[in-house]
């Protein structure tokens, strides 16, 4: 018998359930909505199998983004990156999924586009640290907080996939 199970096929322990619940804030920046890329983004964590909970588009503010940015803005390009955020329209949303905050880290790839893996968001769009097409959140952490500072609760919605609430006649 399985350890912890009771030896019937098809029991196995549960000591593993995974979280499915965890929450990322994702933002294609003004570059990449300028360069028509939100949809191919949006389709990379869709494809993934991830949740998408909540979407909007907005003009940002110096306010929101020096939060936002808080820890950087001692930074020689802090300034530089005000203007850049600020320079047109971001698509910003909350995907939901187990490991979604390491995994879509992966997927959006090194900070610095020349670094970054050919297959992720930054190593296939773009190719200077300063127009780096996408932000995603680096920890669990620092995920609440950008989506507390991003959205309201009411903007964030649980959904249920019509393949597991299917009915029959
Ligand atoms: P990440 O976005 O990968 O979490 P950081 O938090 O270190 O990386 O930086 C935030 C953003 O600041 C980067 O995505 C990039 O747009 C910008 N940035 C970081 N380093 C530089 C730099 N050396 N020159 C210009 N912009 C930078």
């Amino acid at each position: 018998a399985l350890p912890g199970g009771d030896g019937a096929a098809g029991h196995r322990s549960k000591s593993t359930i995974p979280d499915l619940r965890e929450r990322t804030l994702i933002a294609v920046k003004p570059d990449g909505v300028q360069r028509r890329l939100v949809g191919q983004i949006i389709q990379r964590f869709e494809q993934r199998g991830f949740k998408l909970v909540g979407l909007k588009m907005l003009q940002v503010s110096d306010d929101l983004l020096s939060q936002h940015y808080y820890e950087l803005r001692t930074k020689p390009f802090y300034p530089m990156l005000l203007d850049y955020m600020t320079s047109g329209p971001v698509v910003v949303m909350v995907w939901e999924g187990h490991k979604v905050v390491q995994t879509t880290r992966t997927m959006v790839g090194h900070t610095n586009p020349a670094e970054a893996q050919a297959g992720t968001v930054r190593g296939d769009f773009s190719f200077h640290v300063s127009r780096n097409v996408v932000h995603a959140s680096d920890s669990p952490e620092g995920a609440q907080r950008e989506i507390q500072l991003w959205f309201q609760r009411k903007e964030l919605l649980n959904w249920d996939c019509c393949d597991e609430t299917m009915t029959c006649e």
